[in-house]
């Protein structure tokens, strides 16, 4: 059985370049003195729907589930699609090994990366037989992210030295203690699986604005919508819905919990992106099952909150503006506890006041 693309608007196959020639395994030419950190980095994998299996890479409470990447795997007879492939990239090829187990098929035929950010297309380089496909935007991006990358392992270096330190006089058990030895397995294992191989492995095919893939499941189509977003977590986000199966992958749009950061790096149309999260929402009715980047399961309903905060916030700002008050009046007519009850409890409060001050400043 054939998979066929459909392509909805443009579609281009660019040359697979796996730069790095040789990985990075030349990256051991500043000799990381990286100690073994132990434990391997655990991978779960669940079933979701009929056709969907979640793997969650770095499956780790014990250290504070702060690696953890949810990884979204869809088995058709035809062959098995990967949304994202983690931060680890030596990891990956266990993650694949354990996919193929779990759909007993050794066919992978597309990886799809939801954004640039490393610890969603580290893994690539396990998938190289499969089409790996991403938003076209995210092609400068990889290139500058591999450019840098001596840059990017040296802080790993610095972060995984703080960390040691953190942990050596936190209090055995506290909170920080969990998280300090969380990060320093993070880092350490990281750069350990760099040294034993890792290249930046580059998409096979790029779009920009919405791509079906349609896979044959025994005959049957399955489709799985590639959707780019305005600019909201990245510069070039993709959500990723499998509307048969009522699920959807959000990359990192939305943190489970917690109050949507607005980032002044990259959000430059906050009502685009609510308009188009919008629209998704009203045209997948379907789907009921939101799989972020990292931590658990999100409902619709928990979305759809998300996306209300959103709307409401930017509209809330003008209203205050119009109203002639300055930002502290405007920050307390639109606290979580005046304006926005329906956020409480939701992370960080520190993050909506941010959000605030993006907003009255301008993006
Ligand atoms: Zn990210």
């Amino acid at each position: 059985m054939v998979l066929a693309l459909l392509l909805i608007a443009s579609a281009d196959v660019a040359a697979s370049r796996s730069v790095l020639d040789g990985g990075l395994r030349a990256a051991g030419r500043d000799a990381m003195l990286v100690q073994d950190p132990g434990a391997e980095v655990v991978i779960s994998v669940e079933q979701l729907a009929e056709h969907v299996l979640l793997a969650r890479v770095g499956d780790q409470p014990e250290i504070g589930q702060v690696i953890l990447n949810n990884v979204v795997a869809i088995g058709a007879s035809s062959g098995i699609s990967v949304v994202d492939t983690g931060y680890f990239p030596q990891s990956a090829y266990r993650l694949r090994e354990l996919l193929a187990d779990a759909l007993a098929s050794e066919s992978f035929e597309y990886v799809v990366n939801t954004h640039w950010h490393w610890d969603h297309h580290n893994g690539n380089q396990a998938f190289t037989d499969a089409a790996i496909i991403a938003h076209e935007g995210i092609v400068p991006a990889l290139e500058l992210f591999e450019r840098d990358i001596d840059s990017f392992l040296a802080q790993r270096r610095e972060r995984l030295s703080a960390w040691t330190q953190t942990l050596s006089s936190a209090a055995e058990g506290s909170p920080e203690a969990l998280e300090a030895r969380g990060w320093a397995f993070a880092h350490a294992r990281f750069l350990q699986e760099v040294e034993a191989g890792y290249e930046v492995v580059y998409p096979d095919i790029t779009f920009t604005d919405a791509l079906t893939l349609r896979l044959r499941d025994l005959g049957e189509p399955l489709d799985v919508e590639l959707l780019a977003m305005p600019s909201f977590h990245s510069d070039h986000d993709v959500l990723v819905v499998v509307p048969d199966e009522g699920v959807a992958a959000l990359g990192d749009l939305f943190f489970p919990g917690e109050v949507p950061l607005i980032s002044t790096d990259y959000v430059t149309d906050l009502s685009a992106f609510v308009r188009r999260m919008s629209e998704i929402l009203a045209a997948y009715t379907s789907v009921d099952l939101f799989v972020p980047g990292h931590g658990r399961l999100m409902s619709r309903d928990e979305v759809v909150v998300m996306v209300r905060y959103l709307d409401e916030i930017v509209q809330a700002v003008e209203e205050c503006r119009a109203a002639d008050m300055d930002l502290t009046g405007a920050k307390r007519a639109l606290s979580i506890e005046n304006r926005f009850l329906f956020m409480h409890g939701l992370g960080d409060p520190a993050t909506h006041e941010v959000n605030l001050e993006t907003l009255w400043n301008g993006l």
